[in-house]
């Protein structure tokens, strides 16, 4: 992607524009979910719509097989049935840092990806593209 538009210094890709929306109780699952796993990290694949690279997230599914550790959280994708509503997957970072890693860049699955730092607060999730670029995350009502 670096220099397709031709200009030194520019960021490789523009997400600036983009949304990722979050029903509250899709939020308040994840936030619980990640609670209980604790120390350990917690993985959920994320249910939803992407429309013109904007994604809203409503559901959540417990990965088949999925195995996590203090620093580690996956599960072979392969188990997953090909589902067209699964756009990313959420996992937490008990060491409280909210970046994604290079093994998780490396693990992306679906469309964004969404990192919940300890403690698991409201303010703790954030959400990432396949670049490592931050997405603004807004909570939909209702
Ligand atoms: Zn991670």
């Amino acid at each position: 992607m670096a220099g397709l538009f031709g200009l030194g210094g520019r960021k490789k890709r523009d997400d600036s524009g983009r949304v990722v929306s979050i029903t509250r109780e899709a939020r308040d699952g994840i936030l619980s979910f990640c609670k209980m796993k604790h120390p350990n990290e917690g993985i959920l694949v994320l249910k939803g719509r992407a429309r013109r690279g904007d994604v809203a997230v409503d559901g959540l599914v417990i990965p088949p097989f999925s195995e996590t550790g203090p620093t580690f959280a996956g599960f072979p994708h392969s188990f997953l049935p090909l589902d067209m509503s699964y756009v990313g997957i959420v996992h937490s970072h008990p060491s409280g840092s909210a970046r994604p890693s290079l093994t998780d860049l490396n693990n992306f699955f679906g469309l964004i990806s969404l990192i919940v730092k300890a403690p698991y607060g409201e303010g703790d999730i954030y959400a990432w593209n396949s670049g490592g670029d931050r997405i603004r995350l807004v909570v939909a009502d209702g």
